[in-house]
Formats: structure tokens, C-alpha cells, sequence
């Protein structure tokens, strides 16, 4: 299960970035993550194992918030674009199985969502 590792690397990322920004890492409420469809990346495994990589860490109430992105693939036979299923990678229009995927490849963090934080009001 390589979702493992990319959570593994994802949460360097985001400590990175946080320690950048100057975030503090309570403030953290929400990371959205963006897993094209021909990527080979399964959200379900992603879910599980990012709870299991942030298990004890000050990041273990952040919540993983996945969003698919549509893959589009290139027959280099015929030419033709299309939107492969992952059951059936082969192209509609001549049955090729020589595919180009052009989009939809890849996994990337698309927003770090850093809470609000709340100031107490004395009056
Ligand atoms: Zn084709």
C-alpha cells in the first residue's frame, strides 16, 4: 500500500509549509487533497492511512478532505481523447491499448484550511 508513504510525504509537506507561513499547528483544521483518476492513488487508502500517519502527532484532528479530479487519456492509435474507466483502459473508439494519459496523473495538496482563531470578547 504506497498510500502510506504519500501520506508520509504529504505531512513533511505540510510541516513545511506551515513552518514557513508561520502557522501553528493547532490552528489546522482541514487539508483538501486533489488524487486525479488515472493517478493509481485509492482515496479509500489514502483516508486510512492518513489517520494512521497522523495517529500521536499534534495533526491528529486535522481532517483529509479528498476531491477527485476527471482523467483524460490519448489513443496514440487512433488519436481520439477520452475519459478511461479504471475497469477499462482502452480506447472507445478503435479498441487500442496504447493510451497517452494527459490528465488526471497526478496528487497534489490543493488548500492547507487554517482555522479562525477565536478571541475571547471581555466587555
Ligand atoms: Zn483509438
Amino acid at each position: 500500500m504506497h498510500e502510506l508513504g504519500l501520506c508520509d510525504a504529504m505531512l513533511k509537506t505540510i510541516r513545511h509549509v506551515l513552518a514557513e507561513e508561520k502557522v501553528e499547528t493547532g490552528e489546522v483544521r482541514r487539508i483538501v487533497l486533489e488524487i486525479g483518476e488515472l493517478s493509481g492513488v485509492v482515496p479509500r487508502f489514502m483516508e486510512e492511512s492518513w489517520k494512521a500517519v497522523i495517529d500521536r502527532t499534534p495533526y491528529a484532528d486535522v481532517a483529509l478532505e479528498i476531491q477527485m479530479l476527471p482523467g483524460y487519456a490519448d489513443c496514440l492509435d487512433c488519436s481520439a481523447h477520452f475519459r478511461p474507466t479504471e475497469n477499462d483502459f482502452q480506447c472507445p473508439v478503435c479498441g487500442g491499448t496504447k493510451l497517452k494519459p494527459v490528465s488526471g496523473t497526478d496528487m497534489m495538496i490543493q488548500s492547507i484550511e487554517v482555522g479562525e482563531t477565536e478571541v475571547e470578547k471581555t466587555e
